[in-house]
């Protein structure tokens, strides 16, 4: 007995070595309301540690922001204001509305963050949805072209009274995306951070590039794909993340904004670049669209790739990665 008791009482004081040494570190939690992953290579853990944490921080802080599920968010506050006249808002949420408009100048309008001027009648955990007359009604307001951005004064307007805007399909990329790059800033060279199912990497993993999954979207536990990245971001979006079915048909969070319905001609649409912010807005286009003129748009675009499951199962991919798949 007495060497045990020794043995424990020694294990605190044999740990502190190897809590100096270098690691790979990583850490989960419910932000957004998504589950957050940070992993990373540091040299010093207690170092990795802090930085874990301020992409934590980081992540609530731009949520606090960007959230329309809380009503003191500045986002909110647009919600409830810009239809009366232009109002004054922090540069940071007024450059990403910006980019998110610039997404539905290239999509045709596929990309839209005034969907949630029908979006916010849906509640996909109670299984409600608009109504025909309460879609009829809301219909007219969703269009980006009634958000009025001045860089200038760093002022928005909605043009019609009934407009809601909703960053969703765009704010955790751009979360990754600040994330990876106060991880950059700090000298950390081999990371991953995702937020749902937006991922953005650098470096590798030990000696190899990192791999993300892709899952099968009726299976929930299985992948269809492993895809390695180096210094690259993924997004996917899918029919099977929120969404309720009635008289067989699925009602989920991914809405084609020319009819406040769901879009149903793709299961998941993953998209491969530079950057989560891109991915994630592309991700979603991508999705609405369809799978010609989405992988026609991806085509388009330099350093860009996409995986599409569409809703008969078949995948389907960009030209820079069909070249590698066959
Ligand atoms: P998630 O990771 O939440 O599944 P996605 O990137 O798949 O996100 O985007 C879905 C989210 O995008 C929705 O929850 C909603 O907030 C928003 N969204 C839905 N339809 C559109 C649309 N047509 N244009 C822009 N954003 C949309
Ligand atoms: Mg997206």
């Amino acid at each position: 007995m007495k060497p045990l008791i020794i043995l424990t009482s020694l294990l605190p004081v044999l740990l502190i070595p190897s809590l100096a040494s270098a690691d790979w570190l990583h850490e989960e939690a419910a932000i957004m309301g998504t589950a957050i992953n940070v992993e990373l290579w540091h040299g010093d853990v207690k170092q990795g540690r802090v930085l874990i944490e301020a992409v934590m921080d980081e992540m609530r802080r731009i949520d606090d922001l960007m959230s329309t599920y809380k009503p003191d968010s500045e986002l909110s506050s647009v919600n409830g204001n810009a239809a009366r006249g232009p109002i004054t808002v922090d540069n940071e949420l007024l450059m990403l509305i910006g980019q998110a408009l610039m997404f539905s100048d290239i999509t045709h309008g596929a990309f839209d963050v005034t969907y949630a001027s029908a979006g916010q009648y849906y509640d996909y955990r109670k299984g409600r949805k608009p109504d025909g007359k309460q879609l009829a009604d809301v219909l007219p307001a969703i269009s980006y072209h009634h958000v009025r951005l001045d860089t200038v004064q760093s002022t928005i307007e909605f043009l019609q009274p009934d407009v809601r805007i909703d960053l969703g399909g765009i704010a955790k990329g751009y979360a990754v995306d600040r994330s990876i790059a106060i991880l950059q800033a700090a000298g950390v060279r081999n990371a991953l951070v995702s937020a749902g199912g937006d991922t953005r990497v650098i470096g590798r993993h030990w000696d190899h590039p990192w791999k993300v999954g892709i899952r099968d979207p009726r299976n929930r536990d299985g992948l269809v794909s492993t895809i390695p990245l180096e210094d690259a971001a993924i997004s996917t979006s899918g029919d099977y993340e929120r969404y309720f079915e009635e008289d067989g048909v699925r009602y989920h969070h991914i809405l084609n904004p020319g009819t406040g319905d769901s879009s149903r001609e793709i299961h998941s649409a993953s998209i491969i670049g530079n950057n989560a912010t891109d991915t994630d807005a592309l991700s979603t286009s991508v999705f609405v669209m369809g799978v010609d003129k989405g992988l026609k748009l991806v085509n388009s675009l330099p350093d860009t790739e996409a995986i599409i499951i569409d809703n008969r199962g078949r995948m389907h991919y960009s030209e820079g990665l069909a070249r590698v798949t066959q």
